[in-house]
């Protein structure tokens, strides 16, 4: 998609520092931080949200936790906890209309969000 953001960032169009980088995925810092980690796991594929998610794409789910786990080590949130959210639809909270999960931890989360 030519003008999708997130498309554009994961191609590295952007200039985006690039906390991770595979073949699938990318992770970088949330330009808008809501807790002191606050990663945000972009696959590469436009996939425009959860909705749109196919069968043949949960390897690439499991391929986003795999990562998350790896990056909540690296920031040193892994015991302290954390939280991946993705946010879908309006009610939702979604701004950017290709999937992405955000990884947020380093201090503590409430519940329910608002
Ligand atoms: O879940 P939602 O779609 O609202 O998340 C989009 C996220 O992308 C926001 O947390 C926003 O701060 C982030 N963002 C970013 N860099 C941009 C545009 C948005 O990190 N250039």
């Amino acid at each position: 998609m030519t003008d999708c953001l997130f498309c554009k960032i994961s191609a590295g169009k952007m200039d985006t520092d690039f906390v991770y980088e595979d073949d699938k995925l990318v992770v970088f810092e949330d330009i808008n931080p809501q807790a002191p980690v606050h990663l945000l796991i972009v696959p590469k594929k436009h996939i425009a949200d959860l909705n749109n998610l196919e069968e043949s794409e949960n390897e690439l789910i499991g391929h986003v936790y795999q990562v998350a786990k790896k990056m909540a080590a690296e920031k040193g949130i892994a015991d302290s906890g954390y939280r991946l959210v993705s946010n879908c639809g309006d009610d939702g909270g979604q701004t950017v209309f290709h999937i992405h999960f955000h990884l947020l931890g380093g201090r503590t989360l409430q519940w329910p969000p608002g």
